[in-house]
């Protein structure tokens, strides 16, 4: 900041550049640099913010041009800052996200008249100050007084990686030496480094190995899958051979090692698509294990007390870290880098451990032995809390274990209202429907069944057959309960790892049933694969993802009947049935909803997805944070839109079912049940939860607020009319607990 003062002082010919950053704690702003004004008066110079020019700088949101400072009626004097000789005046806040972090001034001791030029300047300059100045802040690297210092409690914004609440002591997880700050050095005895090189990549094997095998056994095997790519990567034929060639030009095992990961990780973290983005952090991770055994590293991590819960800190956490670290003893996870595709996640999710990822810009160090709270709900990691905060953190995840314990104790109860209506409740499924469903006695089958997620953890398009091995699963497991497969959804924010699809904009792109029609061979196999699957059965539903117009159906239909009468003879053959399969589209896309009455006509039963619903009605990503706080599924607008699908739906009796986030929250299932939806699908840990809001709301009341929530204006507005009725039922601590 003294840097960047100094130089937009000299650029701009004026005789002082001062920065002032907001310390909202205390109302004030601090000059936190200068350069023209009295240097010692920096950290001192507090100014409220409701006063000097500063301070109206600040309040009014704009920048200030003044020619004469001394004589606007705002000037406050300060002596410590001796700017007695400057006259000419212009300042600018900075602005992040609607937050005044500070102002920008400067100064000048002739009369002068700042131009609209310098303010545009200063405009520009501020607007990406105020990036820095977040992230700055946001990492610990910037703190605006010593009080504020101590006294800030800070919470940070991730995504959330898996659902929960935990506290505990940040465990840092680094490897002794990186493979990115290794000093390469040659070698002159290729054979002994190749010999090394050998050794460490078997004990790196023998590691992983023992890391998969003693994953709990209720694991999916899905999840534990991911360490097969482990040992894909360790297999010598891609990785090593490229090592030891470099061993042969005569450079030593571990800087050998570093020149082959650093170009592939290089690949990898280059891609625009995420999911391989994330791919990167396996390779790397990897091969710090493999480094480790080639320098034979001691163990010398972080100190862990038995009695202590930990929060499993690292910048990238892999699933492996995740495997390695004793149970019972952790708490939660957060990952500064990743997503919720990351493996770490998915792992998180299947071992219940709560976990915010992509804390980008925290430094590891900030968060190292500091105790955490961990918001695997909302994506918030709290931090420097003082001990009422504590308590109340602990208040929070005792009110939730309380919650979950009474909502498990009642979980065979079926999901009637006390008023007698019967919702059906079903699973949101991909890694293993088979558990997800069996978990919940009470579900009616699975309502979404992603089949994107088996072929996002492969590394090439399952074939015919292991589609149809996978599908069998879920179809025999259940053979009362109906089971909704989803034709591959990929593309958007799904995209497969060996069908790399790179676009400006894809979420109005290539995905989903725009795809898998362009590429009938993949589309006909993965129905192939069902209908086999489903012979001897009748439980299979086919679900078309993304559908915006109605000749989208009418190709898919003549793609299932042929699939079908494919099937069929071999059906005849082995003198098994072969059962037609409901027909179902996603209403996901706006103008699916305008065309409902000619959909209806087409298919059995219709499936909303709110996620994107809400994303494409109200053109806010649905993964951009910077956005997030726009993307809401309570906006009015979408509720409209809900109500009048359910209208339309039961107007043309057809069956219709909500599988989006919105059916697994507790206000937002109210929200559609009172609106008429009778089917909702939800991710398992969900299921429990809502079945217990059905049991302890009654539909006459819920109705009767249908009509203020319709008139409502504001997303806000809609959640509190909810909110309302929940805590009039006794259920205000699902609110407060934030589940
Ligand atoms: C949805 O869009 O609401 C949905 C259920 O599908 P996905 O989240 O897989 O896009
Ligand atoms: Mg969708």
């Amino acid at each position: 900041m003294d840097r960047l003062v100094a130089m937009v002082k000299e650029e701009m010919g004026v005789d002082s550049c001062s920065l002032y950053l907001a310390d909202y704690k205390y109302k004030q702003f601090v000059l936190t640099a200068t350069d023209g004004l009295e240097r010692s008066a920096v950290g001192k110079v507090k100014i409220g913010f409701n006063e000097g020019l500063i301070g109206l700088v600040g309040d009014r949101e704009e920048p200030l041009i003044i020619d004469d400072a001394f004589a606007h009626p705002n000037f406050k004097h300060y002596p410590e800052v001796k700017e007695e000789k400057y006259k000419a005046f212009i300042g600018t806040p900075i602005i992040f996200q609607r937050k005044v972090l500070g102002v920008i001034s400067l100064q000048q001791s002739k009369k002068r008249q700042f131009n609209l030029d310098d303010e545009a300047f200063l405009v520009t300059l501020a607007a990406q100050l105020a990036l820095y100045i977040t992230n700055a802040e946001i990492s610990g690297k910037l703190l605006i007084t010593d009080e504020s210092k101590e006294a800030t409690s800070r919470k940070l914004n991730g995504i959330p990686g898996s659902p929960g609440l935990a506290l505990g002591i940040g465990y840092a997880v680094n490897f002794q030496n990186d493979l990115r700050t290794l000093i390469t050095k040659k070698s002159d005895d290729p054979n002994k480094q190749i010999t090394i090189y050998r050794k460490a990549v078997d004990l790196t094997r023998q590691h992983v190995g023992e890391l998969s095998a003693g994953l709990s056994a209720s694991l999916p095997d899905d999840v534990k899958a991911i360490f097969q790519l482990y040992n894909q990567l360790l297999d010598a034929n891609s990785l090593g051979r490229e090592v030891e060639k470099k061993i042969h030009e005569g450079w030593d095992a571990a800087s050998s090692l570093k020149f082959v990961v650093e170009a592939y990780a290089n690949r990898f973290e280059s891609m625009d698509d995420p999911y391989m983005r994330e791919r990167a952090v396996d390779i790397i991770d990897l091969s710090n294990r493999i480094l480790a055994n080639i320098l034979g590293d001691v163990d010398n991590t972080q100190p862990m007390h038995s009695s202590e819960k930990y929060i499993l800190v690292a910048k990238e956490v892999s699933a492996p870290m995740l495997a390695e670290f004793p149970r019972e003893q952790l708490a939660g996870i957060i990952s500064l880098k990743g997503s919720n595709n990351s493996h770490a996640a998915i792992l998180a999710r299947a071992m219940n451990v709560p976990a915010v990822m992509g804390l980008e810009g925290v430094s590891v160090g900030l968060l190292k032995s500091q105790t955490l709270f961990v918001d695997g709900y909302s994506g918030d990691v709290a931090l420097n809390f003082d001990q009422f905060q504590e308590h109340e953190f602990i208040r929070l995840i005792q009110q939730e274990q309380a919650l979950f314990a009474r909502i498990d104790s009642e979980s065979d109860a079926p999901p009637i209202t006390q008023d007698g209506t019967k919702i059906s409740l079903l699973v949101n499924a991909g890694l293993s429907a088979d558990l997800e469903l069996e978990q919940f006695s009470q579900g009616d089958g699975v309502g979404l069944y992603r089949t994107e997620i088996p072929f996002m953890l492969r590394q090439r398009f399952p074939s015919e057959r292991e589609q149809c091995d996978i599908y069998k699963q879920v179809l025999t497991a259940h053979p009362d309960k109906e089971i909704t497969m989803r034709t591959l959804d990929v593309g958007g924010d799904k995209p497969l790892s060996y069908f790399p699809i790179s676009e400006e904009n894809p979420f109005l792109g290539w995905r989903g049933v725009r795809l898998t029609l362009d590429h009938p061979d993949i589309f006909l196999m993965q129905i192939r694969a069902m209908l086999r699957a489903s012979l001897g059965h009748t439980n299979l539903h086919i679900l078309l993802p993304m559908i915006a117009s109605v000749n989208e159906v009418d190709e898919s239909k003549t793609l299932i009947d042929q699939a079908f009468s494919e099937v069929l003879e071999e059906a005849n053959e082995k003198k098994v049935t072969l059962a037609r399969p409901k027909l179902g589209v996603m209403l996901e896309v706006p103008s699916a909803l305008f065309q409902l009455p000619q959909i209806a006509k087409r298919v059995d039963f219709f499936s909303v997805g709110t996620n994107d619903l809400t994303q494409y009605l109200l053109a806010v990503d649905r993964n951009n944070p910077r956005v997030a706080s726009l993307y809401s599924s309570y906006h009015p607008s979408v509720i409209n839109a809900l109500l009048g699908i359910v209208t339309t739906a039961n107007e043309h009796g057809v069956p219709v079912t909500v599988c989006g986030e919105l059916a697994g929250e507790p206000l937002g299932a109210l929200l559609l049940i009172m609106m008429g939806y009778r089917k909702l699908s939800m991710n398992g840990h969900s299921l429990r939860k809502i079945s217990w809001v059905i049991r302890n709301t009654s539909m006459t009341e819920c109705e009767a607020i249908l009509s203020s929530i319709l008139s409502s204006e504001s997303p806000a507005q809609v959640r509190q009319i909810l909110e309302n009725y929940l805590e009039t039922k006794g259920l205000g601590g699902l609110v407060r607990v934030g589940v």
